[in-house]
C-alpha cells in the first residue's frame, strides 16, 4: 500500500487535523533526534485510537505508539509507518478516596501535583519522570525506590486486534524496566493507582528533596532520553562507565554525559547514528573492563544504520 493509501485509509478513522505526514519525530523526543515519521496521528477520543489500532492491524501497516518521548530513539530516517501518540488529548484524572484513575497521557508530573494536592502518599518517586502514564505502565518506571509495580492496582489496554481489556495488577508482569505491554504490544489507554493517604507538608519535603537530588545529579539542561542502559544487577550502569573512563567520551554530537555518566547527552545536532555508535562503544568498553554486558534501557526505533 502506498502512502496515498495508508492516508486515505487513516481518513477512514481519524479526521484531517488528527494526521500530519512527514512528521519530524526530533520535535516529539527529548533526545530532540529523529527523522520524520510518514505519518503522526494524534487521536482524540479513545474510538478514534481504537479504530486506528484496528485499522493498522487489520491493513498490517507498521504501527508504533509514543507518549512524551522521553525514553525514545528514533532512527535518523525516521519511521515508515504510523506513529500513534497518546499524551495531551488523554489527561483526564479522577481521584476518589486513596484511588486514582488517570488516562495514559497525563503526564506524571502534572499528576503527581494533583496528587499532591489530595494529600496522598506513594507517588512521590515518579514526580520527576518526564513521561506519560502509558510510558511509565509500559517500562515500569521507577526512580529513588519507588516503582509503577508498587502502586498500581489497574490498567485498560487496547490489544493487537483492537479489543478493550482490563488487566489487574497480577497480570501485568511488572518487572525491573519491563511489563506485559512490551511482550504483548498492548497499549495503555487508562490505569488506576493506588495510593495513601498522607501529610501534605511530609508530601512537599519529599518532592522538594527528590526534585533536588534530579536537579544536581543529573545533566536535566541537555536534550537525553535519561539513563540510557538498564541497571546490570550487582551495579550501577553510570559507575562502571565513569570506571571505564568514558565520562565526556563523545562521538559527533553525542556525549557520555560529564554530569552524570549514565546518560548519553545530546550535547548539538547529535544524530541516532552518533548515539547508537556511542552506545556500542560504551557496552564494548565496558565488557572488556569489568565483563559486565549493558543493555539499553532506551527504545530504539529504527535501524541502527539506517
Ligand atoms: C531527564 C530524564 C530523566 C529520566 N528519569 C527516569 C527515571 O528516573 N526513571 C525511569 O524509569 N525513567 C526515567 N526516564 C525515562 C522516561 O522518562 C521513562 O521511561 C518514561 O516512563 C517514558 O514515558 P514516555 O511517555 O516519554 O514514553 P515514550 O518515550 O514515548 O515511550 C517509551 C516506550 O513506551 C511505549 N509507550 C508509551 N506510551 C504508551 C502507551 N500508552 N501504551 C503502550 N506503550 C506505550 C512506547 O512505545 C515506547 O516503547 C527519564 C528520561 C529523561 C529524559
Amino acid at each position: 500500500m502506498n502512502n496515498n493509501e495508508i492516508y486515505n485509509k487513516l481518513r477512514n478513522v481519524l479526521s484531517e487535523k488528527e494526521i500530519l505526514r512527514d512528521e519530524p519525530m526530533k520535535v516529539h523526543t527529548s533526545f530532540k533526534i529523529g527523522g520524520p515519521a510518514d505519518f503522526f496521528v494524534v487521536p482524540t477520543c479513545v474510538e478514534s485510537l481504537v479504530s486506528t489500532i484496528k485499522l493498522c492491524s487489520k491493513e498490517k501497516i507498521p504501527y508504533y505508539i509514543i507518549g512524551n518521548g522521553s525514553n525514545l530513539l528514533v532512527s535518523d530516517k525516521g519511521f515508515r509507518g504510523v506513529i500513534v501518540q497518546i499524551y495531551k488529548n488523554f489527561n483526564e484524572v479522577r481521584i476518589v478516596g486513596d484511588r486514582v484513575s488517570a488516562q495514559a497521557g497525563v503526564l506524571l508530573s502534572k499528576l503527581s501535583k494533583q496528587i499532591y494536592e489530595a494529600s496522598l502518599e506513594g507517588f512521590e518517586f515518579a514526580s520527576g519522570i518526564p513521561g506519560t502514564l502509558g510510558g511509565a505502565v509500559f517500562m515500569n518506571a521507577g526512580a529513588y525506590g519507588g516503582e509503577m509495580k508498587h502502586i498500581l492496582e489497574d490498567v485498560t489496554v487496547i490489544t493487537h486486534q483492537g479489543d478493550l481489556i482490563n488487566l489487574p495488577k497480577e497480570a501485568l508482569a511488572l518487572d525491573y524496566r519491563s511489563s506485559i505491554l512490551q511482550q504483548e504490544d498492548y497499549v495503555a489507554i487508562s490505569a488506576t493507582l493506588k495510593l495513601k493517604k498522607g501529610d501534605q507538608a511530609f508530601i512537599k519535603s519529599t518532592l522538594e528533596q527528590l526534585s533536588h537530588k534530579r536537579k544536581t545529579r543529573q545533566p536535566l539542561e541537555i536534550p537525553s532520553a535519561g539513563s540510557t542502559f538498564k541497571r546490570p544487577e550487582g551495579y550501577y550502569a553510570g559507575k562502571l562507565i565513569m570506571d571505564s573512563g568514558l565520562k565526556g567520551y563523545s562521538i559527533g554530537g553525542a556525549q557520555v554525559s560529564e554530569k552524570h555518566c549514565g546518560f548519553v547527552v545530546n550535547k548539538g545536532n547529535a544524530t541516532a547514528k552518533d548515539v547508537i555508535l556511542l552506545m556500542e562503544h560504551i557496552r564494548l568498553i565496558v565488557k572488556e573492563k569489568f565483563g559486565v554486558e549493558l543493555e539499553p534501557e532506551v527504545k530504539l526505533l529504527g535501524q541502527a544504520d539506517e
